[in-house]
């Protein structure tokens, strides 16, 4: 009875810290808190008990000696805990000679110890959680987090370099993680973990950090640097290619992210270098030229990335050739004739050189180079620019080791090749 009236009492105390605490801090700081605040201030009381008890009779003495009162330290044993001030406290602490009780419980609960402003030696070891990150499903992660703050995992046993617990979920597992000099060993007994990082590690991982004095890691690093679920699925890329020209480019933009396993920080391109995209106004070729040459210039760039930027490469001038198809109406056929074969030659000795082939990205703007040409052949089937137009295609073709003409080109459109 007398037992449950004290824990009570040494959780309301907890609560009061906990309101005390910053308010900036975020609920998953509060909640680590509060699990861990709550066993160190049983772990004080039940010393300030000890030591009250160690006077016995002469406790009242001792308490006018040290001029504070008796009342209060019962308070702090009491269900009237809620109302003591925090700075009293400590102060009972420090008169009552529990510096050693004090010593131990920083070293068992650095960052609670922390929070009252208390020195914490270096923590202990290195912390594990940010090694687990970026292995670790974001779904997974949160799901560790929440075990952590419902308090599921018990501590074994732990030092500096390993930890055994048990944490608690539909079953019991027991879970054994060891720092090595590189890297980490990670072990659970549950059916998710062969190879993979679970919420089980997840839990562990955070409290032991915690008790070792580990700073809980900042909430952007773990959005950042959690696996998450690509935005766009396979299907999604495999219908864009099924048909280039109805592609949706925004996913073709990304795409290249999602086929490599370790995707690298690289240059964001603009959708589309700059072009007039009134239908109304004739096309010049001087004005596609600027376009184009705007592009090579992206790919001067430091973090140009011939591989990982292909995507928004191929996006770009997709773009570009949308909008030339769309003012074709509007333009003169020899201007446009022209300007269309300045962008085969461009797709071949500029595009190839700067964006990464193997995953295939050409064939959208090829298949819109095919869209065009085919467009401008039925409506002018014989107009004499086709023979400069032949001409530059045939050298183009020739560099390359491919038979390129009018009707081949037009064929693009439909990308099979
Ligand atoms: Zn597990």
């Amino acid at each position: 009875m007398k037992k449950t009236k004290h824990e009570k009492a040494v959780s309301k105390l907890a609560r009061v810290v906990l309101d005390a605490a910053d308010k900036r801090a975020g609920d998953i700081i509060k909640s680590y808190v509060d699990v861990s605040a709550m066993m160190a201030f049983k772990f004080l009381a039940d010393e300030l008990q000890a030591v009250r008890e160690s006077y016995e009779k002469d406790f009242k003495e001792f308490c006018k000696t040290n001029g504070f009162t008796q009342y209060k330290v019962k308070d702090i044993e009491s269900a009237a805990i809620g109302q003591i001030d925090l700075n009293v406290f400590k102060q009972y602490v420090t008169i009552l000679n529990m510096q050693k009780a004090v010593d131990d419980w920083v070293n068992r609960f650095p960052n609670i110890a922390r929070k009252y402003g208390i020195t914490v030696e270096n923590p202990m070891g290195r912390p594990i959680a940010r090694l687990l990150l970026g292995r670790t499903r974001v779904e997974v992660w949160r799901r560790g987090e929440d075990y952590a703050n419902k308090g599921r995992v018990r501590i074994l046993d732990y030092d500096e370099n390993q930890v055994k617990a048990i944490v608690s979920g539909t079953q019991n597992y027991e879970v054994f993680l060891k720092l090595l000099a590189r890297g980490m060993r990670k072990q659970c007994t549950c059916p998710y973990a062969s190879g993979d990082v679970c919420k089980h590690m997840v839990a562990t991982a955070l409290i032991w950090d915690n008790i070792r004095g580990f700073a809980p890691l900042a909430e952007d690093k773990v959005e950042m640097e959690t696996i998450h679920p690509p935005p766009i699925s396979r299907k999604q890329i495999a219908a864009c290619y099924a048909r280039p020209l109805k592609a949706d480019l925004d996913i073709i933009r990304v795409a290249t992210d999602y086929y490599n396993l370790s995707p690298k920080e690289h240059a964001r391109l603009p959708r589309c270098p700059r072009i007039e995209t009134y239908e109304k106004v004739p096309l010049t070729l001087t004005e596609v030229k600027g376009s184009l040459k705007e592009m090579e210039r992206w790919t001067k760039r430091k973090t140009y990335h011939h591989y990982f930027c292909a995507g928004e490469m191929a996006a770009a001038f997709s773009e570009l050739l949308d909008v030339i198809y769309s003012r074709l109406p509007a333009s003169k056929p020899d201007e446009a004739i022209s300007i269309v074969a300045y962008c085969v030659n461009w797709r071949y000795r500029k595009f190839e050189q700067v964006a990464d082939g193997s995953d295939g990205v050409w064939i959208f703007p090829v298949a819109r180079i095919g869209r065009i040409v085919a467009w401008l052949l039925k409506k002018y089937p014989t107009h004499p620019a086709w023979q400069d137009f032949n001409r530059t295609i045939e050298d183009v073709g020739h560099c390359w080791g491919e038979e390129l003409n009018t009707e081949i080109i037009a064929n693009w459109k439909y990308a099979c090749f």
